[in-house]
């Protein structure tokens, strides 16, 4: 379906008319909109909850409503069911990496990924990105657009169905309730739903009752917008998404269990100071000087490294939430001993930074320090008082850099 210039609608070739984009309209959006068509406020939440909840995707699903609703529904509104068109499976921790297909044909990619405390999700926030660092896939090809609300939940939302698919029809065939398909299938594979007919099928979701036991253990418990693209440059459909996550009529995951990860807008980091949520904000730094932070990432030619740092300060100082800095380790590019040494002199005592070997990006020249030197870069950090954590690498065996199985699609 073809989506007009705002996204929030989409031409329907079929009906000839503008569909209304229903996936994206927060509770009160949706009482609104079923207002205009002559219905009372609690059908709203009837349809909130299918959708956001029970995971519909097709408006017969929706038993409890007339069947006049229903089709009324469908000749106006559209569900956006982001389609998985490639999956890959870590053999060595399950890490899941999704490419889907949304209804305008744009790609984005999320990822899956099992923690001791539950699954997480990170998922895109726009089709391409303008930012242009110099190490990330995604930004090759310049900005598409920004997704919709409905988009970004949407993403969380189709794997959600393909973990309850997992956890029950897959599980069933292979007699437990395993995440490594994988290995039963011998490795990377994106087959596993072609083995298991309809468990990737966003038509046929096999999606427990919400407060059920199966639900609770199986549900998706954080989210992270680290995926495709800058939150803060979709700004306005962010804070829509981050409403509907946290509705407690939809997927109801916590604001802090909620990350945003912004290579540095400084205003929108202060707008969004001011709106005092609970989520966790991080600040892709990556260098420890204005100039080096420069060659890497263009947005520091618009907003200095001081200035960047200083306003992840005032949301820390004003939301109480702490902070995270995210540091791509790249060898002999930022990873010496004199960029420890300047980085703990740009961040406060007491910072929390993430410190992360670079994924190899086919078409850069990139390469990630071998553990024993990154274990030496933070433990110099830590002698200056900074905490710093080197993140477990996930899904080194599939196309793990952020764009990299997009622009794998793109290219065929
Ligand atoms: S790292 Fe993030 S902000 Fe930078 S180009 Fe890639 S997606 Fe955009």
């Amino acid at each position: 379906m073809p989506a007009t210039t705002d996204f929030s609608t989409a031409y329907c070739t079929k009906h000839k008319i503008i569909m209304e984009d229903i996936s994206s309209k927060d509770i009160d959006e949706l009482k609104k909109y079923l207002g205009s068509l002559g219905e009372k406020p609690f059908r709203a939440n009837q349809i909130y909850k299918w959708l956001h909840q029970s995971l519909a995707t097709d408006f017969s699903q929706m038993t409890d409503l007339s069947k006049a609703l229903r089709e009324k529904l469908s000749n106006e509104a559209y569900i956006t069911v982001p389609e998985p068109v490639d999956i890959q499976i870590s053999r060595e921790d399950g890490t899941r990496k999704y490419l889907f297909r949304l209804p305008d044909d744009s790609l984005v990619e999320s990822v899956l990924m099992k923690y001791r405390f539950g699954w997480s999700v990170c998922i895109s926030s726009q089709v391409g990105c303008r930012m242009g660092c110099a190490f990330c896939a995604s930004g090759m090809d310049g900005l598409l657009r920004g997704l919709t609300p409905g988009e970004m939940l949407g993403q969380i939302e189709a794997i959600q169905r393909d973990v309850f698919s997992d956890t029950t029809d897959c599980a069933k065939k292979h007699e437990e309730h395993t995440t490594d398909c994988a290995e039963k299938h011998e490795g990377h594979t994106t087959d596993c739903a072609q083995e298991h007919g309809n468990r990737t099928d966003p038509k046929a979701p096999s999606v427990p009752k919400p407060d059920s036991e199966e639900y609770l253990r199986n549900r998706i418990s954080h989210v992270v917008v680290m995926g495709t693209g800058e939150p803060l440059d979709n700004y306005d459909n962010l804070l829509i998404f981050i409403r509907m996550l946290t509705d407690e009529n939809g997927l109801h995951i916590s604001q802090r269990n909620l990350t945003v990860s912004t290579c540095g807008i400084v205003p929108r980091i202060k707008e969004l100071a001011e709106k005092k949520l609970e989520i966790t904000l991080a600040l892709s730094l990556h260098a420890p000087t204005q100039e080096k932070r420069r060659e890497l990432m263009p947005v520091a030619n618009k907003y200095d490294i001081s200035e960047a740092v200083g306003a992840m300060k005032y949301y820390q100082d004003t939301t109480g939430r702490r902070v995270t800095f995210e540091y791509s380790l790249i060898k002999g590019v930022n990873d010496t001993d004199e960029d420890a040494e300047q980085l703990s002199s740009l961040l406060w005592r007491g910072a929390h930074i993430n410190l992360i070997p670079v994924n190899p990006v086919k078409e850069r020249t990139f390469a990630a320090p071998t553990r024993a030197a990154a274990i030496d870069f933070q433990r110099k950090l830590e002698k200056f008082g900074i905490n710093a954590t080197i993140r477990r690498e996930m899904g080194q065996d599939i196309d793990g850099a952020c764009g990299q199985l997009r622009r794998r699609h793109l290219e065929r």
